[in-house]
């Protein structure tokens, strides 16, 4: 019986150690890592840059308080400010913390301009923003929300890529429009450039704020830095985690100038966030992403694993309902239960991935995954359906038969 916390559907399995794209289970298997610790480890396992980072920076200072300067975290912050729309950086440990400070930004921006009564945010059904009290409330999954007490006040619910649902939930009150460019734990379906668009012109027209969750599928995911490039309009707060530290905790609220300026001392904080190793580390992997070639080879990936998809979407029909996603956060709607081929692909092929909700089987190897490993993954979803086939074509009166009473 475990020590912990029942939260989770724990598998049995447990890693030894990772090279690239591949785990090592303890007895030495080896597993191809689509699923990249739901997105972390975006430069895959052991990445030799992380590795030394990690090591030199163990033997400097691990932690001194946001209390005092913080180079690594000057350094990182100001880089993000160089590569992006924003102009200041909160970072965090974590996604859920990073929406958090999203959250507090945008409803203090209008509070300190005297629109204290201006803290409505709309945000979308399927969504997913943390497991915090505040981004429960946020993403309104009323599974999550359940048996928690009253929720935090001020969220609205809309269904995505709706616009003119959007615009008739506006009121005085709407601070802010939050919502994942592309959801990663939802099902994967992209937003449309003409709904993000439609989104940028509600907040102008209405001087709300955009408010962006890449904490999945930014960072490179999408073979942009950030999923909303591909619409080209401007956010005025993003928030990141997952990809930012490759596997070390690290989050972060980006945001306009304007926007961040009433965070001022006192308004909000974190012990660890930003704190020297984890910013350390945080600079190894922009010093990756950001490299001259890295986004294009990923937009190049990305288009391979689509192809790929497509091919195999041809040969299982019945497999394959819908492709969705963008880049390295691709889903595939199943025709059968997304647990059953996971475990399958996890117990029978060794290769790693990771369901989201709508039965939709989520692709999100490391940003470093070759064509080679594209092939290979491919190959391993094609022998599960055909196992499932199998089975199902042994199975004399197939799947839905009733047991024979006898
Ligand atoms: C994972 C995730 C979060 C929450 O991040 P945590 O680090 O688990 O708190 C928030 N938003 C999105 C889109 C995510 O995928």
């Amino acid at each position: 019986m475990s020590a912990l916390y029942g939260t989770y559907a724990r598998s049995t399995l447990a890693f030894e150690r990772g090279e690239g794209m591949r785990l090592f289970a303890q007895d030495g298997t080896p597993y191809l890592d689509f699923h990249a610790g739901i997105a972390v480890n975006s430069l895959g396992h052991s990445d030799p840059h992380l590795v030394s980072t990690l090591k030199s920076a163990a033997e400097k200072v691990w932690h001194t308080a946001n209390t005092f300067t913080i180079p690594e975290q000057e350094r990182l912050g100001q880089r993000l400010v160089d590569a992006t729309f924003a102009d200041a950086v909160f970072f965090t440990n974590s996604g859920a913390e990073a929406l958090e400070c999203a959250i507090k930004t945008a409803r203090h921006y209008f509070w300190a301009k005297g629109e204290t009564e201006r803290y409505e945010i709309i945000a979308f059904t399927g969504s997913f923003h943390g497991r915090t009290m505040g981004t429960i409330a946020a993403a309104g999954n009323p599974h999550y929300v359940e048996g928690f007490g009253p929720p935090l006040a001020g969220f609205t619910h809309v269904v995505p890529g709706d616009l003119d649902a959007v615009a008739a939930a506006i009121t005085p009150q709407t601070c802010a429009i939050l919502i994942e460019p592309v959801p990663g734990e939802g099902g994967c379906t992209a937003m449309t450039p003409e709904f993000m668009q439609g989104l940028r012109r509600l907040c102008d027209e209405h001087g709300m704020l955009l408010v962006l969750d890449e904490v999945q599928c930014g960072y490179g995911r999408t073979g942009r830095f950030f999923a909303y490039e591909w619409s080209s309009i401007v956010p005025d707060i993003v928030a990141v985690a997952k990809g930012i530290g490759g596997g070390f905790p690290l989050g972060a609220c980006l945001a306009k100038g304007d926007v961040a300026a009433s965070m001022v001392p006192g308004t909000h904080g974190s012990t660890y966030g930003g704190n020297p190793l984890a910013c350390a580390i945080g600079n190894a992997v922009l010093d990756r992403v950001l490299a001259p070639g890295f986004l294009d080879e990923v937009n190049r990936m990305g288009q391979v694993l689509a192809w790929h998809l497509q091919q195999l979407a041809q040969r299982f029909p019945h497999h394959i309902v819908e492709l969705r996603g963008k880049g390295l956060l691709t889903g595939i709607k199943l025709g059968s239960p997304v647990k059953d081929i996971s475990q399958r692909l996890r117990d029978e092929q060794h290769m790693l991935a990771q369901a989201a909700g709508d039965n939709v089987l989520r692709l999100i190897p490391p940003l470093i995954v070759t064509e080679d490993d594209i092939k290979e993954a491919v190959e391993k979803l094609a022998a599960v359906f055909a196992a499932v086939d199998t089975e199902l074509a042994a199975t004399p009166m197939g799947p839905d038969a009733e047991p024979a009473a006898d």
